[in-house]
């Protein structure tokens, strides 16, 4: 048994592929207290993923000097999509709840929406319009600039929001308007990938790591389950999924996959041993893009981030083992929570001119 040492890491030093594991903690500048990094670096962390938010550049810039004093890798955490500040600000911006009305079941009571009216998802701006898309750029520049040089800055949420076409599963992640009704100009599929390029260009001495979430998967589709009896899975998800993934895969060397396996409601037996979710998720990398027109990511080239908050330093070693088992190229262990929230809200609307989802999609289940 190791003594309590707050949290721990599982370092084996005699290990050759140790040596090279990426072995990350998310952190708020609140949290980066002296104190704490000095725990991290002795239990094996190899670096600290700081996140960046609208008006704490002060108290990052602090954490930061405390990160290189406690001789521990510099990263920045951006979360993109998933923005108050955008969506107060532009609700036409944001995500809607169209098409499949199954979300419903998890908001009941929600009115539905009046002629001139749409329900969006709050508080969700994906980049994939391309009046956020630039907004976003503005704003990570803004959370970046001034600090620091970081070895990897890692942009969250860059596919679009929870429950795209109303199933409600919040995996279910592959259009930000399943439509009719559109109040902001679609980019292309390869936004994302043009995204991280374009925050390269800002920041060429860090590497950007794009952080991406997997899809819904088949026993979702049961009625009762996360997609509700709406046939997600083997319909257009992982198609859309896939066709925005590989210009991003094409582009980073690295990228990160999203796997808080319990705040995504996939701490289930189904998968195994405890966080077998983790395992599970990292392998469909590998798996769905071939059986989706597209091509296998190797699970080495991913790196996997853990859930750390609201769990057990047992329930943290199991994922970190997962991740291992999976062949990980490390792993990004968040003690800050990671929000994912979601909720339904009628906005007054008026459509863009070329509003037209109706034909873009094929229906699901073909
Ligand atoms: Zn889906
Ligand atoms: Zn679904």
């Amino acid at each position: 048994m190791r003594a309590k040492a707050g949290i721990d890491l599982l370092y084996e030093k005699s290990s050759a592929f140790m040596q090279s594991e990426l072995r990350i903690v998310l952190l708020s500048p609140a949290q980066a207290t002296p104190d704490r990094l000095k725990r991290r670096k002795r239990d094996g962390a190899t670096g600290i993923v700081l996140n960046l938010a609208k008006g704490e550049k002060e108290a990052a810039r602090g954490a930061t000097g405390r990160v290189k004093r406690a001789g521990l890798d510099l990263y920045y955490w951006i979360e993109v999509a998933r923005c108050p500040e955008l969506a107060d600000a532009h609700p036409e911006w944001m995500a809607s709840l169209q098409g499949h009305p199954e979300w419903r079941r998890r908001f009941p009571g929600t009115p539905e929406p009046a002629v001139g009216e749409v329900v969006k998802n709050y508080p969700w701006v994906p980049i994939r319009y391309r009046e956020a898309f630039d907004a976003h750029l503005r704003r990570v520049e803004g959370l970046v600039q001034e600090l620091p040089p970081a070895k990897g800055i890692f942009l969250n949420d860059l596919q679009a929001a929870p429950s795209a076409c109303g199933c409600g599963n919040p995996l279910c992640r592959w259009v930000p308007d399943y439509g009719p009704i559109r109040t902001a100009a679609m980019l292309p599929p390869d936004a994302a990938a043009r995204f991280v390029a374009a925050v390269q260009k800002l920041f060429p001495g860090s590497e950007i790591i794009p952080v991406w979430t997997t899809e819904c998967e088949e026993h979702d589709m049961a009625k009762g389950a996360a997609c509700h009896g709406v046939p997600c899975f083997t319909g257009v998800c992982w198609y859309a999924y896939t066709e925005q993934l590989m210009p991003v895969a094409r582009a980073s060397r690295i990228l990160a996959a999203l796997l808080p396996y319990r705040a995504f409601g996939r701490d289930d037996p189904r998968y195994g041993p405890p966080a077998g979710w983790v395992r599970h998720a990292l392998a469909t990398f590998a798996q769905m893009p071939p059986r989706r027109k597209g091509e296998a990511i190797p699970a080495e080239r991913i790196v996997a981030v853990l859930q750390g908050w609201d769990v057990t330093s047992k329930e943290r070693q199991a994922q970190i083992q997962r991740a291992r088992e999976a062949g990980a190229r490390g792993y990004v262990l968040a003690e800050m929570e990671i929000q994912q929230g979601w909720e339904p809200r009628i906005v007054k609307v008026q459509p863009t001119p070329a509003a037209d989802a109706t034909q873009e999609h094929p229906a699901h289940g073909k």
